[in-house]
């Protein structure tokens, strides 16, 4: 791959290529845990759970009305029957049901044996005890049959999924209190930098805030993650050095930022080398170009770059799809859609671009894009505005108005696309 926008003598590695040797060097988490269910959100199950019970577990009625036998009903003409009693969603009618009788029932209340029709309220004349039905009452109708959403035994969730609110109400329909999913995985994270202060420092000369400590907590906030903040490390060998070493001892993976690059100070890759192994890669994506893979024992090792917003789509495009699989989940694609983009965007050949957009869709259902703003790998407020990634091949030159693009959304965590 030839980027024309560098001065790049080695080609540079293209994103599935590099997503391909992260896969086939990462292996999941080995190790599983016991956790109550309203402690299971988020987590991967480490075995399929099946169910100990047939949902539903009482034929059952599925609205408000008057139930009877299908026996006992006249098909040519209207009938009475007489009330014997009520059944309440919680509270069933407990006795037996005669011939020439039926029971009020309410959504969700256990039907005796010989109730196998439910007529709806709006059907049906009551007058005190008399409850008059209409001809061509039907059969069989309104009722929820044991098992017919979940049969004993049968299938819940299957391994390895992540479980979502969904999820943890099916499995609590089932009465699953606790399951085994697998271990969280444990990552500490850096930022370096001497140009880095902390928060609630001044600002002065030369110095800029550590944004990126910020940006990667919140990326990594995930129920399957166990994260620890390692705080900043300045541009120093030996500190860097002892850092990672001491963080590999600990933890499943290490993920830094700055330092990646190829400047005076950026030691990340030099210090890899000697304390582990090392993948440096110059992928084929603007921003995001450099990147540091390698593993310090047992410990997987991100070096991310240092600009905010590379760091933000190495870790989105990358380091995501690496977590998910050390977390033993499955993989899924990121989801991508078609739009025509209403402003002209300017590309050179040679990296696929995630340039940051905003995504609108018109009363047609057709969707629509537009650049978010200044687009370099410092500018935090346009990926900020953004809701989604333009996402432009590698071979693409630049974009006209009304050209049709791809679109990658940005998922918010609460969303349920996936
Ligand atoms: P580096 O890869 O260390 O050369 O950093 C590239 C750019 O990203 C420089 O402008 C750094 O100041 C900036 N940068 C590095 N780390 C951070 C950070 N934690 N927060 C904000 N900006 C950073
Ligand atoms: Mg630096």
């Amino acid at each position: 791959m030839i980027d024309s926008c560098s001065q790049e003598s080695n080609p540079l590695l293209s994103i599935d290529a590099a997503l391909a040797k992260i896969k086939a060097a990462i292996h999941p988490v080995a190790g599983s845990e016991q956790v109550v269910l309203k402690n299971a959100l988020g987590r991967v199950l480490s075995e399929s759970v099946y169910s100990p019970i047939n949902i539903p577990h009482e034929r059952n009625a599925a609205m408000d009305g008057y139930a009877l036998s299908s026996n006992d009903i006249n098909r040519e003409q209207p009938f009475t029957h007489s009330l014997a009693g009520t059944s309440w969603a919680g509270r069933p009618f407990p006795g037996q049901l005669q011939s020439g009788q039926c029971i009020r029932v309410f959504t969700g209340a256990a039907l005796p044996a010989q109730a196998d029709s439910v007529i709806m309220q709006e059907q049906v004349r009551a007058d005190g005890q008399a409850i008059h039905f209409p001809a061509n009452t039907p059969a069989q109708q309104n009722l929820r049959e044991i098992g017919e959403d979940i049969a004993q035994g049968s299938l819940l969730c299957a391994h390895p999924k992540k479980l979502n609110a969904i999820d943890l109400g099916l499995l609590a329909s089932a009465g699953i209190y606790e399951l085994s999913v697998k271990r969280s995985v444990k990552i500490a994270f850096f930022s370096t930098g001497d140009e880095l202060i902390a928060l609630g420092q001044p600002l002065e000369t030369g110095k800029i805030y550590d944004s990126n400590r910020y940006t990667l907590s919140g990326l990594l906030a995930d129920a399957s993650h166990s994260v620890t903040d390692m705080g900043v490390i300045a541009d120093n060998k030996q500190l860097l050095e002892d850092s990672f070493i001491e963080a590999a001892k600990h933890h499943d993976v290490i993920i830094t930022t700055g330092g990646a690059s190829v400047g005076e100070a950026d030691y990340v890759k030099e210090i890899l080398v000697r304390c582990g192994e090392v993948n440096f890669w110059k992928i084929a994506i603007k921003p995001g170009k450099p990147l540091a893979f390698g593993k310090i024992g047992s410990c997987y090792f991100f070096g991310l770059p240092g600009n905010p917003v590379s760091v933000i789509v190495t870790f989105q495009h990358i380091v995501a799809p690496a977590l998910k699989q050390l977390s033993g989940a499955p993989d899924a694609k990121p989801l991508r859609l078609t739009a025509t983009c209403t402003t002209a965007l300017k590309k050179a050949p040679g990296r696929q671009e995630f340039q940051r957009g905003i995504l609108t869709q018109d009363d047609n259902g057709e969707f629509f894009v537009a650049s978010s703003g200044r687009q370099g790998s410092n500018i935090l407020s346009s990926i900020s505005r953004a809701n989604c990634y333009i996402v432009l091949p590698i071979e693409c030159k630049s974009v006209q108005a009304g050209d049709k693009v791809s679109v990658e959304p940005i998922i918010n965590d609460n969303q349920m696309i996936i």
